[in-house]
């Protein structure tokens, strides 16, 4: 117990937000029935969109925005003040709240099931490699070694709403899954207010329930995985008709910078300290809450197409699909039995 203490640091550098991957594109919602109501905005360096049926018609735009900046008061590390970012700068004060917490159980759960492939302990890596919100410096391969020892989600623990280090150089990145629990945190509020058909999607996480405007499962589109640092192109790779889940998608095409040749991508594997480098383009995972989904579509994106496979065909209740580039480098794409069901014309 000794060796977990909280300390006081310097504050890391903040960056402003770049775009965050849009890896799914909604594409059935507005169809212009009355019943629905449509929101869309920004938020979290992202687009957002919400299409939901209220039963007194009211419309919940304000009451979302606020909930999603509650949301990024906690979790956000690129606000300053959040829970997370003071955790970050080991600011004695801070306590957790229930945000941080129901991410962070869920973020433990996932790094033990993943063998430490997901790990929100990846901060200074992120940084070092040019991705986070430390100030990275993208014409040099950063040396990793030193960074390593304050890398590791054994290293830290919660208890009595504190975040408590082994070592004060480990900050949290809650990236690869906060998007994910946005969206279920959105849907939260639709239920308190009522909703049971809805969709939301916040930078292509999506939680889904009931039925769309034609009063049939919701339709979204995964996409192609292009390289494509504008996040402007959205060419569609499959069709999912879904509802009552959450579903994320991960990809190595948006995110990314070449050095020397040799292309580095956002996702890093926890254990080895290096961006991963393999013929996985894109997981999109569908499990009972958005939150997981994501998590887990970012540790599949580091175990790679086989294990990653192998993981979630072992794991109930929850299905993936997969984009790979095969030895001529075409892409294919394989999926769990499960998944079948989720794509039209290839249900048994
Ligand atoms: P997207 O933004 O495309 O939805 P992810 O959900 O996979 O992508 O999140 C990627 C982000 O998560 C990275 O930019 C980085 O901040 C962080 N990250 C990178 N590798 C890991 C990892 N192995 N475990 C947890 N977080 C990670
Ligand atoms: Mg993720």
């Amino acid at each position: 117990m000794g060796k977990y203490r909280v300390y006081e640091t310097a504050c890391p550098v903040w960056r402003l937000i770049v775009s965050l991957c849009v890896a799914v594109v909604v594409l059935s919602c507005s169809t212009g029935n009355k019943e629905y109501i449509r929101n869309t905005g920004r938020i979290f360096g992202t687009y957002y969109s919400v299409i939901y049926q209220q039963p007194e018609g009211v419309d919940l735009q304000e009451k979302m925005e606020e909930r999603m900046r509650e949301f990024d008061r906690s979790l956000s590390t690129f606000n300053r003040e959040s829970v997370i970012s003071r955790i970050n700068r080991n600011d004695t004060t801070v306590r957790t709240d229930r945000y941080f917490e129901s991410m962070y159980v869920v973020a433990e759960r996932v790094s033990q099931c993943t063998d430490g492939a997901f790990d929100i302990t990846v901060a200074p890596l992120v940084n070092a490699w040019g991705f986070g919100f430390g100030d990275g410096d993208r014409t040099k391969r950063p040396v990793t070694d030193t960074i390593m020892p304050y890398v590791g989600y054994r290293k830290i623990k919660l208890e009595n709403h504190r975040l408590l280090k082994q070592d004060p150089r480990i900050m949290l990145d809650a990236s690869a899954i906060a998007k994910g629990y946005s969206s279920d945190v959105m849907a939260a509020l639709l239920e308190e207010n009522g909703c049971r058909n809805y969709m939301v999607e916040i930078g292509g996480e999506v939680v889904c329930r009931g039925v769309n405007p034609k009063g049939e499962k919701w339709r979204i589109g995964i996409n192609k995985p292009i390289d494509d640092e504008t996040n402007l192109r959205n060419e569609i790779e499959k069709i999912v008709s879904i509802t009552d889940a959450g579903m994320a998608t991960s990809g190595n095409y948006r995110q990314f910078y070449y050095l020397n040749g040799k292309k580095y991508s956002h996702t890093i594997d926890p254990r080895t300290g290096t961006p991963v480098n393999h013929n996985l383009l894109s997981a999109t995972v569908v499990a009972p809450t958005c939150m997981e989904a994501d998590a887990f579509a970012t540790a599949f994106m580091v175990l790679g197409k086989d294990k990653a496979l192998e993981l979630c065909e072992a794991t109930p209740g929850m299905d993936c699909l997969l984009i790979y580039a095969d030895d001529d480098g075409q892409s294919r794409v394989v999926y769990t039995d499960g998944f079948a069901r989720y794509l039209l014309g290839e249900e048994d």
